[in-house]
């Protein structure tokens, strides 16, 4: 025997209290009967409720027959035969928690996701329903007023039902942990949503040209540059079908400066893609704006990556050209790159940051300076340092909010005229 006593008789209990479709009795009792469909358990239990209440009428049973009139009407069809022979013809009420409706709209939200995922690519897929719709509240209502515990939810029995029917027609793979495709049900709205998992390509950027920004400066301090490297990497939306590209980057230079050597790192963030599989140097071609910004592209990544990128400073190389007041000799270039060997240098927030940065003093190590003469007020020097020294002020000493500096080192005022980042060791 299928169910037990007990279970047939909290099932009638509850028919004889509530209208339920086959399916949404069936839930209240999904540990019961391994491998069946709750449409089956349901059933099941029905008709083994009207076997018993017609033995019971067959004896003479006075309260059986009141039984039978509430079963048929709450009970649907298996209790209409019994009823049309002892009480007569009763109309029966729709399900309590579904109203009846949950085969068509399994069937409704099957045709919705298909038409919604078409035209995407993607290999793996998951169901989600969202939480509390008014007939999970319903059926949990049911559930614990009668001490039912463990049932199986209607979010779940839609999430594998709606699941199986899209593996089936799609051929897409089920996938828990990372999925491509996510499918969200809300059964209040009754549609479907689709969420596509973002891609992450990590990368650099070389920047070529200067008085170009990393970021496009929106906002209070309006627009100060023409162009931007996210204005350069945004135009690889269109070749994802994607709704944004997120630059991460590690750290920026300033808009005058130029990025050279291997370039600065990058991750791009796609959200929302709907293509994915791109050859990564037709992504770089559409993603640069020769001669000024180039995209290079490693591969992919994960999400993970991106904080890593970001929290991580590496040492970089820095080539400057400046300008000395009163002019520099090549025994004044010595005492630069004598005094800046390995040494800490201390760095109040430069005053030119400050409206947007905390005012506090940091540490930051040079390694190396190499210096020639250009002209008589002019000289270049190579800087190795540590991440986040800002350069600018190392030169010229930002009114000894930067010590030791070039400028105080050899007593005279000295100015940037051009910077360039040479190497950032985050890159080979
Ligand atoms: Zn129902």
């Amino acid at each position: 025997m299928l169910f037990d006593e007990k279970t047939v008789s909290k099932a009638k209990e509850i028919l004889l209290n509530h209208a339920l479709c086959d399916r949404c009795l069936g839930r209240l009792f999904a540990s019961y009967g391994l491998g069946l469909s709750n449409a089956l358990r349901g059933k099941s239990l029905k008709t083994v409720i009207a076997m018993e209440t017609h033995k019971r009428i067959m004896s003479g049973d006075e309260q059986a027959l009141k039984d039978l009139e509430r079963l048929a009407l709450n009970g649907g069809e298996v209790f209409q035969g019994l009823a049309n022979q002892y009480v007569g013809k009763v109309k029966p009420k729709k399900c309590e928690v579904c109203g009846d409706t949950l085969d068509g709209l399994l069937g409704e939200l099957v045709l919705e996701t298909l038409k919604k995922i078409s035209g995407i690519e993607a290999r793996t897929f998951i169901v989600g329903v969202k939480k509390g719709s008014k007939l999970e509240l319903k059926e949990k209502q049911i559930a614990l007023s009668y001490g039912i515990t463990s049932w199986e939810s209607i979010r779940r029995e839609l999430k594998r039902e709606v699941g199986k029917r899209i593996q089936a027609l799609t051929g897409l793979t089920p996938d828990f942990k990372d999925p491509e495709l996510i499918i969200v049900i809300d059964l209040d709205q009754g549609n479907v949503k689709i969420n596509t998992k973002p891609i992450y390509l990590s990368g650099s950027y070389v920047k070529l040209g200067r008085y170009i920004t990393q970021m496009k400066w929106i906002g209070k301090e309006g627009r100060n540059y023409k162009y931007s490297v996210e204005e350069s990497v945004e135009k690889i939306i269109s070749a994802f079908r994607a709704n944004e590209v997120v630059l991460h980057a590690s750290g920026r230079e300033d808009a005058d400066a130029r990025m050279l050597g291997s370039g600065r790192p990058i991750i791009l963030e796609l959200k929302e893609p709907l293509r994915r599989s791109i050859e990564l140097r037709e992504i770089e071609a559409s993603g640069s704006s020769p001669p000024w910004v180039l995209l290079r592209l490693q591969g992919f990544t994960t999400s993970s990556r991106v904080r890593e990128l970001k929290s991580t400073t590496h040492r970089k190389t820095y080539r400057v050209i400046t300008y000395v007041e009163g002019g520099i000799s090549e025994d004044g270039i010595k005492k630069i790159t004598d005094t800046f060997k390995e040494i800490e240098v201390s760095q109040r927030t430069p005053s030119r940051v400050l409206r947007r940065r905390a005012d506090l003093v940091r540490t930051r190590k040079v390694y190396d300076v190499v210096g020639q003469q250009i002209s008589k007020e002019m000289a270049e020097f190579i800087i190795k340092c540590d991440g986040g020294l800002y350069v600018k002020e190392l030169i010229n000493g930002d009114n000894g909010r930067t010590n030791p500096s070039f400028s105080s080192v050899i007593e005279k005022s000295i100015s940037v005229l051009f910077l360039d980042v040479l190497k950032h060791e985050g890159m080979e």
